[in-house]
This record gives C-alpha cells, sequence and structure tokens, in this order.
C-alpha cells in the first residue's frame, strides 16, 4: 500500500490555478524529490500534503486514509521549513519538545524523545543552547529534529537546504541522506536544484508549469528525459 497517494488532485487561488490534476504514489520508506523551477508549484503540492492548504478537486490518502477532514496536527505528517521557524526564546530541547507538548504527551516520553532525535542528529551536546547560539548548520538541524520526534509517518522538506551557504548545503545534503538511511521513513523533498534531487532521490517527480512532466529515479529522467523541458532541466545530452 503507497504511504502517501494522490489521485487528480487540483487547486487553484482565485481564477488561478496551480496544482493540474497531478497524481502520485509515494511508497513507504521511499525518498521522493519534486523538482522543477520557481512558480511550478511544488511547494503548494507539499503544503497540501501537510494540510496547510485545501485541496478543490482529488483525494489525498495517508497511511491508506483520506485526509481532506484531518487537521494539520492529526495527519502524522512533519513539516521542515527553510526558514527554520525556530523559537529564539526557547532551548534546543524545548524547541523539540514544543510540539509533543502541545498534543500532551507525557514528559518523560518527551525527553526520551528529544534524547534519541539528539543522538541521531549528534546534537546531544547542545540541547541547552538557543537558536542564537547555533549555526545555520545546527538550526537547520534543530528544525529536522522538532519533525523527529514526533515519529511521523512522513518527512515533508520545502527547500531545506537554500539558505545555508554552499559547503554545508553539501554537507547538510549527505547528512540527510545518512539519516533517510538510519530512519527508513519516508520523505518527500521539494527543490529547484537538480544536484539535490539526482543525489537524494529514489524518485524524482519534475512539476512544470503546475504538471507533473516525468515521475522516474533519477536515471531515468537523465537518461530517458519525456520531454524537451526535462531534458534542458536535467541537463542530459542532447
Ligand atoms: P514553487 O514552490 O514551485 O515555487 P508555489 O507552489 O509556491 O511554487 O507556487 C505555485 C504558483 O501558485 C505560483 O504561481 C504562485 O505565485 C502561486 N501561489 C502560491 N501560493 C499562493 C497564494 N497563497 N495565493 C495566490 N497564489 C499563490
Ligand atoms: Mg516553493
Amino acid at each position: 500500500m503507497a504511504d502517501i497517494s494522490l489521485q487528480n488532485v487540483s487547486k487553484s487561488f482565485g481564477a488561478v490555478d496551480v496544482i493540474k490534476d497531478i497524481s502520485l504514489e509515494v511508497e513507504q520508506g521511499e525518498f521522493v524529490v519534486f523538482l522543477g523551477p520557481s512558480g511550478s508549484g511544488k511547494s503548494t503540492l507539499l503544503r497540501m500534503i501537510a494540510g496547510l492548504e485545501s485541496i478543490d478537486r482529488g483525494k489525498l490518502l495517508i497511511g491508506g486514509k483520506e485526509c481532506q477532514d484531518i487537521a494539520p496536527g492529526q495527519r502524522n505528517v512533519a513539516m521542515v521549513f527553510q526558514n527554520y521557524a525556530l523559537y529564539p526564546h526557547m532551548t534546543v530541547r524545548d524547541n523539540m519538545a514544543f510540539g509533543l507538548r502541545n498534543i500532551g504527551m507525557k514528559e518523560k516520553d518527551i525527553e526520551a524523545r528529544v534524547a534519541d532525535a539528539g543522538r541521531i542528529l549528534e546534537m546531544d551536546a547542545l540541547l541547552d543552547r538557543r537558536p542564537s547560539q547555533l549555526s545555520g548548520g545546527q538550526r537547520q538541524r534543530v528544525a529536522i529534529g522538532r519533525a523527529i520526534v514526533k515519529e511521523p509517518a512522513a518527512f515533508l522538506f520545502d527547500e531545506p537546504l537554500s539558505n545555508l551557504d554552499a559547503a554545508l548545503r553539501v554537507r547538510t545534503r549527505v547528512e540527510l541522506a545518512q539519516l533517510h538511511q538510519r530512519i527508513a521513513a519516508t520523505m518527500i523533498y521539494v527543490t529547484h536544484d537538480q544536484t539535490e534531487a539526482m543525489t537524494l532521490a529514489d524518485r524524482i517527480v519534475i512539476l512544470n508549469d503546475c504538471r507533473i512532466e516525468q515521475i522516474g529515479t533519477p536515471m531515468e529522467v537523465y537518461t530517458y528525459p519525456a520531454s524537451r523541458f526535462v531534458a534542458g532541466f536535467v541537463g542530459s545530452p542532447g
């Protein structure tokens, strides 16, 4: 059974169509990248899965359950934003614990989950710092930690590396790939960066003008681009 299933999903903002009849199945444990130019609908599609945007037509299923009426907090997915969205006045520990306290989890369980996330991200030593005492890369890891503690069915990333400098971007990309291997969770990752898509994805979904141009492994979309647009965008030869 697919972990996340989109069936003929469409959306418009006013008179403007931003998602046009998209269908897609994401399998449990898969790393799927939405790749496309700015304005192609990547973030909107991700936000629909997270429950932060409504769906006009079509169906979304997560873990086999239809989602239209499931609130964002109840969907068992965790979104990691590009601007981190950390609380500046809280420690790393409290930033990670915040969402769990909100749903009324016991402090003992929260502590265990935060400790686990700290270990997974190799941040044990930084749990009592505040965001202002961290580097950009470390802040991004806290944002990922906040998702990990929820133990979600799926992680949703919206251009998580775009605020990092080039060297740190590469390092964090490698860490993300390792994280995916370690926790074997479903991940959907939005980017306009071909290299990120090629190196991270099990499958790439190429979006253009709010439609899917092609779905395939990095090798497939590179070797057999379905359109001129795909060939140009992923830099296929000829
Ligand atoms: P991407 O993430 O690929 O850059 P987006 O999903 O952010 O693309 O945007 C897709 C299209 O939808 C763009 O044309 C954008 O201007 C439009 N759009 C996104 N959010 C809104 C909104 N809240 N209201 C109106 N138009 C929007
Ligand atoms: Mg976007």
